[in-house]
């Protein structure tokens, strides 16, 4: 069934995201969420975006109108079903995952194809768990989406060439570079990345260094955009936590241990920016 409609399950800060390039993009795009809330949360976001860029030039008002108007939000996984493509972008956890995989699969028409932004679950596995693991593929989109050029595409064991060229073309006309690699714990970013930022959160609690000393040296050090503990708060540590138990469980190795502050900080609900506060404050607003 030939559409132009994609399909975003998870109206958090990922899914609004990758809603919103769809849309710029041309595609028809429904954004699917557990509560009115928070599909309202992500199509609000969305929306502030988009007003910001045309205030600031960067985005025609034309475009901004269209993208609006090829957007809906549901709660409704059924309305999922004309969508050739669905791009899952649900809380790190593999058991909702799956869940959420067997409900929209037999919704949709048998050449559609299944897509997650997991950080780090196996792509293998969780397309094991439909009936369509030759169309289920990793699309890992980078935060924040409407800014990060890259996609990293991840190929389960059971992943079609036809599905890989699906992705690559839908990657294309997001304006997206889109870069390959084979499923394996946390894939390329998350294996190198989050070790790092595990890393600055140890040195946090054994007092090596102030958040913002930490922070400061890599950033004028190593020359990186923000520094770890600023990035683990926009990527949020209760992915940060869900990412390295992936990495500590799928390789089996100690180095990969999740620092204990970093479990601390997860179940006192200081989560980053999401909620309001990790190694630094954000405050409403
Ligand atoms: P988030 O917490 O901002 O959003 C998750 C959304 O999923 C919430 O709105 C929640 O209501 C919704 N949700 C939960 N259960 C659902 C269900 N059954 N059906 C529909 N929606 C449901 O999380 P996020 O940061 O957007 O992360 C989403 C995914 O993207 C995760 O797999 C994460 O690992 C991945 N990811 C995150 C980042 C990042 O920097 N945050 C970067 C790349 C990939």
């Amino acid at each position: 069934m030939a559409t132009n409609t994609i399909g975003v399950i998870g109206a958090g800060q990922m899914g609004a995201g990758i809603a919103q390039v769809a849309a710029m993009a041309g595609y028809e795009v429904v954004l699917q969420d557990i509560e009115q809330r928070f599909v309202d949360r992500g199509l609000g976001v969305i929306r502030t975006d988009l007003d910001k860029g045309v205030a600031k030039g960067k985005v025609d008002a034309a475009l901004r109108d269209g993208a609006l108007g090829r957007l809906r939000g549901t709660t409704d996984v059924k309305v999922l079903s004309s969508a050739f493509l669905v791009v899952e972008a649900v809380v790190e956890d593999p058991t909702l995952k799956k869940k959420v995989f067997a409900a929209v699969d037999p919704l949709l028409g048998p050449s559609a194809v299944l897509a997650t932004n997991t950080s780090s679950i196996s792509i293998t596995e969780l397309a094991a768990a439909t009936t369509r693991p030759d169309r289920f593929i990793g699309m890992h989109f980078m935060n924040p989406v409407p800014r990060m050029q890259l996609i990293e595409v991840i190929r389960g064991m059971a992943t079609s060439d036809s599905t890989m060229a699906l992705v690559l073309e839908v990657a294309a006309k997001l304006g997206k570079t889109a870069l390959q690699c084979n499923d394996y714990p946390g894939f390329v970013s998350n294996r190198v990345l989050m070790p790092m930022i595990n890393e600055a959160i140890f040195c946090v609690e054994e007092g090596v260094g102030t958040p913002q000393a930490i922070d400061g040296i890599m950033q004028l050090g190593m020359n990186h955009p923000m520094g770890p503990l600023a990035l683990a708060d926009l990527i949020g540590l209760d992915t940060c936590l869900s990412i390295m138990t992936v990495l500590q469980q799928g390789f089996g190795d100690p180095k990969y241990r999740p620092a204990p502050l970093l479990r601390k900080m997860v179940r006192a609900g200081r989560l980053g920016r999401k909620s309001g506060g990790g190694f630094y404050d954000y405050p409403k607003g």
